[in-house]
């Protein structure tokens, strides 16, 4: 596609809507079958559709095309509607009574505690190999999204509420394409109106309240509606490439809350498999002596258990990133930088370390499911689209040996590994200019960075066992 007709796609006004209404056919089917298809997580359209297609879709777009996602994403889209009275078109008097989100609350602490409730349930409830718990949590978060965007201003579920905008987000830092202001002069010296954020008669400002011609410098909350592309009255703002992971070391003022919630989705994705593989039989039975018995997956003392493990996996990262973060001062013998400074900063380097443990994870999981996926399809076009046959035979298609799969997700998790250690490398860079103290701030974390991809490498091994 030459680049002027990209332009004139992307400047196309109902360019969001034409991408957002097939996927929101694909999710009223999902939620049908979740909720009424066969209670079986296997033969269930939704549950496959949504932990195989869907998840994996995800956290693969995240390398290239950061929240692509969001563009598409038709619970955040709900809202917008409801808030606007339109459905791409400028409308000038909407539904939503227009509040501004409390102060307080901008930022990613609420986002991230719902993340943590989100893959606790998972874990403890069994969410992905439940069809109903599946249309439940679709249910809940395209009410959810109607409600906040009715009441307050702009995408607000999307920014701060959303359980998986901390995690979309964080991983939309290592992604390769970015959509920013082309010539900061233009913005600054040439434009009074600053239409990208505020919005004008024709078009609306950035949804997710960002302000693509000055203070954006990541791909944190940019959704790619590519509604400034539209309302910049000087053309000036580009989709480019840049080399993956830039937003990593790049970004100017990096928050606590991003860091903080950095190492929480790392905790989540390397140490605390790690705990819940070595530690669980054990914390349950101890429990069973204390607690009354139940059934899974109401089963007090596995739940306590899960509980408790989760809580020590996310409070050691928490703590093994403070404490490198110390002896990293402490190498560099920089005393003008602050222990806390390192951590924002480093912790955001340790973000692919967690996305490449996560897209292991579901390569395991679409190798050998894939399969399931014509199965489904068929049950659900036999019944569609309540999806309650079952269909006469499963396929379940290992694609490679397991062995073959182990091979693979190590080659991921150190590809991971290498793209952290460049931001870290480049990040020590930025903090102490002397090359000599940039290397020694740089050791202990790298030693962090290698010891947590060997964490998952060897849960990963015991699957193996
Ligand atoms: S509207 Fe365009 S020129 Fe004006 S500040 Fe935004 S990006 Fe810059
Ligand atoms: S910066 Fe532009 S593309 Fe990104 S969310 Fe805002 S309006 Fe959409």
């Amino acid at each position: 596609m030459t680049r002027s007709r990209a332009r004139a796609l992307l400047g196309l006004h109902a360019f969001q809507f034409l991408l957002v209404l097939p996927t929101t056919v694909i999710v009223a089917v999902v939620l049908a079958s979740g909720a009424v298809g066969m209670d079986h997580p296997s033969v269930n359209f939704g549950t496959v559709f949504t932990w195989v297609v869907w998840w994996g879709t995800l956290l693969v777009s995240f390398v290239i095309l950061g929240r692509a996602w969001c563009l598409v994403c038709p619970l955040g889209a709900i809202g917008e509607w409801v808030q606007r009275l339109s459905l791409w078109w400028r409308s000038s008097a909407g539904a939503g009574l227009g509040l501004r989100w409390p102060k307080r609350l901008r930022n990613l602490w609420p986002a991230t505690a719902l993340f943590v409730v989100f893959i606790f349930l998972d874990n403890a409830y069994g969410m992905s190999n439940s069809p109903r718990l599946t249309a439940g949590l679709i249910a809940v978060l395209a009410l959810g999204a109607a409600w906040v965007d009715f009441v307050f201003e702009r995408r607000a579920f999307c920014r701060y509420v959303c359980p998986l905008t901390a995690f979309i987000g964080l991983n939309a830092l290592v992604s390769a394409f970015e959509l920013r202001g082309r010539d900061p002069d233009v913005c600054r010296d040439r434009c009074a109106t600053k239409d990208c954020f505020r919005g004008n008669r024709r078009h609306w400002g950035c949804p997710m309240s960002e302000f693509p011609g000055g203070a954006m410098d990541t791909n944190l909350y940019c959704i790619l509606c590519t509604e400034c592309v539209k309302s910049c009255p000087h053309g000036n703002i580009a989709l480019r490439w840049r080399p993956p992971g830039r937003d990593l070391w790049a970004m100017r003022k990096p928050r606590t809350d991003g860091a903080f919630a950095a190492v929480i989705v790392l905790a989540l994705a390397t140490v605390v498999p790690f705990v819940m593989v070595a530690f669980l039989p054990r914390a349950r039975s101890v429990l069973s002596g204390l607690l009354p018995a139940g059934t899974p997956p109401n089963d007090p003392p596995r739940l306590v258990a899960a509980a408790l493990l989760f809580a020590i996996g996310a409070g050691a990262t928490l703590g093994l990133v403070w404490i490198w973060s110390c002896l990293s001062r402490a190498a560099a013998g920089d005393r003008t930088v602050a222990t806390r400074t390192l951590f924002t900063r480093y912790a955001y380097a340790l973000i692919p370390i967690g996305l490449s443990k996560f897209l292991v994870d579901l390569l395991d999981h679409a190798l050998r499911t894939w399969g399931a996926l014509s199965d489904v399809t068929r049950a659900l076009l036999l019944d569609f689209p309540l999806n309650r046959v079952m269909p006469d035979r499963l396929t379940v298609v290992h694609l490679l040996a397991p062995t073959s799969v182990y091979v693979l997700q190590v080659a991921l998790l150190l590809a991971g590994l290498v793209l952290s250690l460049n931001a870290m490398h480049r990040i020590s860079l930025r903090v102490s200019r002397d090359h000599r103290a940039a290397f020694a701030s740089f050791l202990p974390m790298a030693g962090l960075a290698l010891v947590l991809s060997l964490v998952s490498i060897w849960t990963l091994g015991m699957g193996l066992v």
